[in-house]
């Protein structure tokens, strides 16, 4: 049987690191198999899916490589894939149940399931909804009154065994099951009955997902039943929990920016949050529900962020494409997030990994049973790795795909100048924005300097008497990175000092720092002229002290 997995995102969002994981390791597991790895969109919450969030979710996979071999744009006759348009197809299906009295209308209103919920609550018993009787006179009063019915299905009579690959034998007995809805007021299906379907329908053989789903399994496998479908295999995917134990959430980013307007109150007072609104954008009464955490609106955590200058987590994926990762180096790391790819023939343990790497090392008996940790700092290290190993043809084209959702200074250079400016600062530098930053004072000439350096080769060991000496050899000296070595190192032979004490000097000049690639290099990138008004400035600057 073919191996078939599936990615099945509901676009109410961006797509995130936990998302961005499931697909992989079902990509991975797909693709290890000679399989298909599908892409359903389930677009059955009318009320929080976006066309907006699809297209963001369909970009992000992209951008990561995480290519579908089935689903929108790839029909191999099973789709449509989204599920809002298979409504005739669920629609048929539950009349079929209904028929059969399997499933049955059930008229509570919200308030009827909450007094319940309460009731369960008061007595310390779970809430488990079970069918009531309705005379026909009710239902009559509740047609009345203008109540529209929801389908909910009979749970099974009997303890539910989930056989999950990953964490083995899981029981749900029957006094835990319940009446589960599989059609709502709206005449929607609910996720439990459409993604029911759809795995059956498009031939799914191996679920993966989340263990936050793990719960919902055992109703799943109710419904197979009752349609008398053979269950696919299922495995429950790790949690992935931030480094202080918390589990990692897309509130993560609204609770770090209603901590920033915590701190902003106690600095400069809450007032009615109206400056905060001028400079965010952000109306009061949003700003309200934010702080009162009625929302956690993504857009608005950002705007609040921007303007009380504060980074917030990273979690979606286009925040790594926004901060400069390249997508080979998120998927090598997604890829140990909860899964271990074993030991080397040697013993030694390798963690650098390409998609071809991982999916030859593949195995679904590796994955973790406990909680992963995301830990930004070695992805960091992971992506400096993989910036390094990489020719500059693709280099280039991951630069440019950053380019497209940022504006950075480095877009405006010419090909041949950005490659050698990233060759250069290749080792030195982790991110594409890291690049940008480490490469400021190309740009703009440093008007700040770091005082250590100062201090250290300027103001001690004639080091302004250098800078101020060699200023003359490089008034005159060959343009080249050879020219300028030869200048430079006979300068420092002929004044029988050591070569650090000529170069600092010149490197605090051209950056700020003593800090600096190649020191023929750095001043090749720059012009003569400025490379001379630039030790002006310092010799200004230190004359000035
Ligand atoms: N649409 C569900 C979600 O995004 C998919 C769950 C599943 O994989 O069954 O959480």
């Amino acid at each position: 049987m073919t191996v078939v997995t599936r990615f099945a995102p509901s676009p109410t969002g961006s797509l995130h690191v936990g998302g961005a994981r499931t697909a992989l390791f079902c990509l991975l597991h797909a693709r290890k198999h000679d399989g298909r790895f599908l892409l359903r969109i389930e677009d059955t919450d009318r009320a929080r899916s976006t066309e907006e969030s699809t297209r963001g979710i369909l970009r992000d996979l992209e951008w990561l490589g995480l290519l579908w071999d089935e689903g929108p744009g790839k029909d191999l006759g099973r789709g449509p894939y989204f599920q809002s348009q298979r409504l005739d197809r669920y629609t048929a299906l539950l009349e079929e149940l209904q028929a059969r009295g399997v499933v049955y209308e059930a008229w509570d209103s919200r308030e009827e399931l909450m007094a319940m919920r309460a009731e369960a609550q008061a007595e310390k018993r779970d809430f488990r909804y079970r069918q009531r009787q309705v005379s026909p006179e009710q239902v009559a009063s509740y047609k009345a009154e203008g109540r529209v019915p929801v389908l909910r299905l009979k749970a099974p009579d009997h303890d539910v065994h989930v056989h999950d690959e990953v964490l083995g034998q899981v029981t749900v007995t029957v006094d835990h099951l319940e009446d589960i809805v599989v059609r709502k007021a709206d005449g929607f299906p609910t996720y439990h009955f459409a993604v029911v379907v759809d795995d059956h329908d498009m031939l799914v053989s191996q679920i993966m997902r989340g263990q936050e789903h793990l719960m919902n399994t055992p109703k799943h496998l109710g419904l197979m039943e009752v349609l008398g479908w053979e269950p696919p295999k299922f495995g429950h995917l790790p949690l992935i929990f931030n480094p202080d134990n918390s589990k990692m959430s897309k509130r993560d980013k609204a609770k770090a920016a209603r901590a920033a307007m915590r701190a902003a109150k106690t600095e400069r007072g809450a007032g009615d949050w109206a400056w905060l609104a001028e400079d965010s954008g952000v109306a009061v009464e949003s700003l309200l529900r934010f702080a009162k955490k009625k929302s956690d609106d993504i857009p608005t955590a950002e705007a609040i962020a921007a303007c009380l200058d504060v980074e917030l987590p990273m979690i979606e994926v286009l925040d790594f494409w926004k901060g400069g990762f390249v997508p080979e180096a998120v998927v090598n790391y997604l890829a140990l997030l909860g899964w271990n790819p074993g030991a080397e023939a040697d013993g030694t343990e390798r963690e650098i990994f390409s998609l071809d790497e991982l999916i030859e090392r593949w195995d679904l008996g590796r994955i973790g049973k406990t909680n992963a940790k995301f830990d930004v700092t070695k992805l960091r290290w992971m992506n400096g790795e993989h910036l390094r190993n990489a020719p500059w043809e693709v280099v280039s084209q991951h630069l440019n795909r950053w380019f497209e959702v940022v504006t950075s200074p480095l877009q405006e250079l010419p090909e041949p100048k950005l490659r050698e400016i990233f060759e250069l600062f290749a080792p030195r530098v982790h991110t594409f924005v890291e690049l940008e930053q480490a490469t400021g004072w190309l740009r703009i000439a440093p008007n700040e300097y770091d005082s250590k350096a100062v201090k250290k080769w300027l103001l001690k060991g004639g080091g302004a008497d250098n800078l101020q000496a060699v200023r003359a050899v490089i008034a005159s000296a060959e343009w080249t990175l050879d020219g300028l070595e030869a200048a430079v190192k006979g300068f420092a032979e002929t004044q029988g000092v050591g070569l650090g004490k000529v170069a600092q000097p010149l490197r605090v000049a051209i950056s700020g720092s003593a800090a600096t690639p190649g020191l023929w290099e750095c001043l090749g990138l720059l012009e003569r002229d400025d490379v001379l008004a630039r030790i002006d400035r310092l010799l200004q600057h230190l004359a000035a002290l």
